[in-house]
């Protein structure tokens, strides 16, 4: 299904999509590490599967900036704070403590900073920001099946947050009855992660930060429900954000005069 061009409906806020999990790239210096581990940078491990073509549809359809990375998140991984055990596989915190800051500068920090100087700037424009972060699931973790389709994850203490994952969530309901959509599953939305690095920068009035959470399930099989599903996310999005938002005053605001299409970022 073609989303066709960009359309910036008068009732879009500033929008940002960001990808942390797009790709299992690891840079020439340190491919030597993962010489043995292709299977695992292959696996959900390594990336999220369909994590990058959401964010790519999100960002065409609403004329949104995109931040996105390919470079796996077993070398770093760009949604964990530097002091979480897990922002590194385990041969990559063998390394020295100056190998691992050369990751950081190289392929962290960038990342960071020009997700924030998105964000920033999305509400200089607009006066607030809505930031999807785009992530897919696997659908068998430990042995334990996930059976939900799609994840909203947000901050259940932030209003904004709140309001828009139940309305996108109830577009989702009516126009897609068969798929299982749940709120802060599988993960909870005010777990270590960007949005919440976002969150302890920016207050609830100006930044709404959501991670969408696809089973990848729907990307693996590849059939013609993946590019569906998709289109779906994209117009029960919009859905959403057409509506009245209770507890999204600066949002609504906003979008009266955010007319302005914005680039992407590489
Ligand atoms: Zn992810």
């Amino acid at each position: 299904m073609n989303p066709g061009p960009p359309a910036r409906s008068p009732t879009d806020p500033g929008l940002v999509i960001t990808c942390e999990h797009g790709g299992n790239r690891i840079p020439r210096a340190y491919r030597p590490l993962f010489a043995d581990q292709l299977a695992v940078l292959d696996s959900h491990r390594g990336f999220d599967p369909g994590a990058l073509e959401m964010a790519e549809e999100l960002a065409l359809a609403f004329a949104a900036p995109l931040v996105a990375s390919t470079t796996s998140r077993l070398l770093v991984d760009l949604n964990r704070s530097i002091g979480n055990p897990a922002l590194h596989a385990a041969q990559v915190r063998r390394l020295s403590a100056e190998q691992r800051e050369d990751i950081l500068a190289r392929h962290y920090r960038p990342f960071r900073n020009r997700a924030e100087q998105a964000v920033r700037r999305t509400i200089a424009e607009n006066g607030a920001v809505l930031h999807l972060s785009s992530h897919s699931f696997t659908p068998e973790l430990d042995g334990k099946t996930r059976l939900a389709d799609i994840g909203l994850l947000y901050d259940p203490r932030r209003p904004g947050e709140c309001a828009l994952c139940r309305r996108w969530q109830a577009a989702l309901a009516s126009a897609a009855p068969h798929l299982s959509v749940r709120r802060n599953y599988p993960y909870a939305g005010k777990g270590d992660g960007l949005t919440r690095w976002l969150r302890q920068r920016l207050p609830p009035d100006i930044y709404v930060g959501v991670e969408l959470e696809v089973n990848q399930r729907h990307v693996l099989e590849a059939g013609p429900q993946w590019p569906a599903l998709r289109q779906l996310l994209v117009t029960t999005l919009r859905h959403a954000l057409s509506q009245p938002q209770a507890g999204l005053p600066a949002l609504r605001a906003a979008s009266n005069h955010s007319t302005t299409p914005r680039g992407s970022t590489p």
